[in-house]
């Protein structure tokens, strides 16, 4: 018999589209070892309810047949709560999914998307598979968004611009008048998409910037305006997949347009919709104000410490650790605690745990005498 020789398995020769060949591959962070805490995913740490639970086996029954993935149950009970009609809302797989939905809906090659950097690693990403350009603007020395420099960075290419508040990974806010201020300097006809995936999370202590902004109150004020929110974080499905955006009609039918058909599965409308039933969304919301409490505590404890730590609005915080961040983002996993780091700015560590916080306020403490010097003020 003769032997076949197996082609080389190099992929060599296929032709790519050279920004896409050019993008590191996405790799999930590491595991948390066992006894360890996964910090670093800003997932929920408590539990899915019994009742989410349930309602997820029950669609089980069905999964022979496809989905009605337009999610219309869970679009209607949406947009009772913001005051809209249900083809306002946008149901999509993740509010990952909607971004990339949007951003292909608006931005292609020649096109450019502005959004601040550091904010959510998946922007970059989005906007090189559309075919488009990022366009970021530096964060404030605060850690917070410079809408004005935003603002100014658009031109007559731009179609796209992203505000993330609470920011992803710096926890800071965009305030109700800079957000206001920023709509109004840029043109009707740009599409802004307001990623509030931890806005269950703010609480506005009071701080000398101001009031969070709130894209609940913005709905039907602007005719260019998006806001995107999630069920992973606050309501812990990030497992099951499912975000929502609300916004007028044309802009959502475009992005209807752009969509992988039949990405919500019925699986994840049913344990959205058992999330919003009135018992489990009480304990839910219950569980996202015990974590504001864990978060308000570990936030005094490393500034007592010495830690130049943002006031956190998400649920996470962001430790500035400058060049120091991959040593310290070391120690951590060394001690059981996986966070996400981002040499050379700083490590994103999510609230998790009760126990987690123990165990990083002792390795902090160990560490920051050692790395004062260093540290970013
Ligand atoms: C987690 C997150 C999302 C949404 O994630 P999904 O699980 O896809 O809904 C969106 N934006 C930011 C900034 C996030 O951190």
């Amino acid at each position: 018999m003769e032997s076949v020789t197996a082609p080389e398995p190099t992929g060599a020769g296929v032709r790519l589209r050279p920004e896409i060949a050019s993008l590191p591959p996405y790799r999930q962070g590491r595991p948390a070892p066992a006894d360890g805490f996964k910090l670093s995913s800003n997932e929920n740490p408590f539990d899915p309810l019994p009742s989410v639970v349930e309602a997820i086996s029950a669609s089980a029954k069905y999964v022979n047949r496809y989905p009605d993935a337009s999610a219309l149950p869970l679009r209607e009970a949406l947009a009772a709560r913001f005051g809209v009609s249900a083809d306002e809302v946008l149901v999509g797989a993740g509010s990952v999914s909607l971004l990339a939905q949007f951003i292909a809906a608006a931005a292609g090659p020649g096109d450019e998307v502005v959004y601040s950097w550091r904010s959510f690693e998946a922007y970059p990403g989005l906007v090189s598979v559309a075919g488009a350009t990022s366009v970021t603007v530096p964060n404030q020395p605060d850690h917070r968004h410079d809408l004005e420099a935003m603002a100014a960075a658009i031109t007559d290419r731009t179609r796209v611009a992203i505000v993330c508040s609470p920011n992803n990974p710096t926890g800071t806010i965009v305030t109700a008048a800079e957000f206001d201020a920023f709509m109004a300097a840029v043109p009707a006809d740009l599409l802004v998409l307001l990623d509030e995936a931890y806005i269950e999370f703010v609480r506005d202590e009071p701080e000398a910037a101001g009031r969070a902004v709130d894209g609940r109150s913005l709905i039907g004020r602007y005719p260019n305006l998006v806001v995107l929110r999630t069920f992973s974080k606050a309501y812990g499905l990030a497992g099951l997949r499912v975000g929502y955006a609300i916004g007028p009609l044309d802009i959502l039918d475009a992005a209807r347009s752009t969509a992988i058909p039949l990405g919500v599965t019925a699986a994840s409308t049913a344990g959205a919709l058992a999330s919003l039933e009135p018992a489990a969304e009480a304990e839910l919301l219950a569980r996202v104000d015990a974590i504001t409490v864990r978060r308000s505590r570990l936030h005094e404890a490393l500034l007592a410490q010495g830690w130049p730590v943002p006031v956190p609005h998400g649920n996470f915080v962001w430790l500035p650790t400058g060049a120091a961040t991959t040593e310290v983002a070391d120690r951590l996993f060394e001690a059981g605690l996986v966070t996400r780091a981002f040499p050379p700015e700083g490590i994103r560590i999510s609230i998790g745990e009760e126990e987690s916080g123990d165990i990083l306020l002792r390795i902090l403490g160990e560490l920051v005498p050692a790395l004062q010097e260093q540290l970013p003020s």
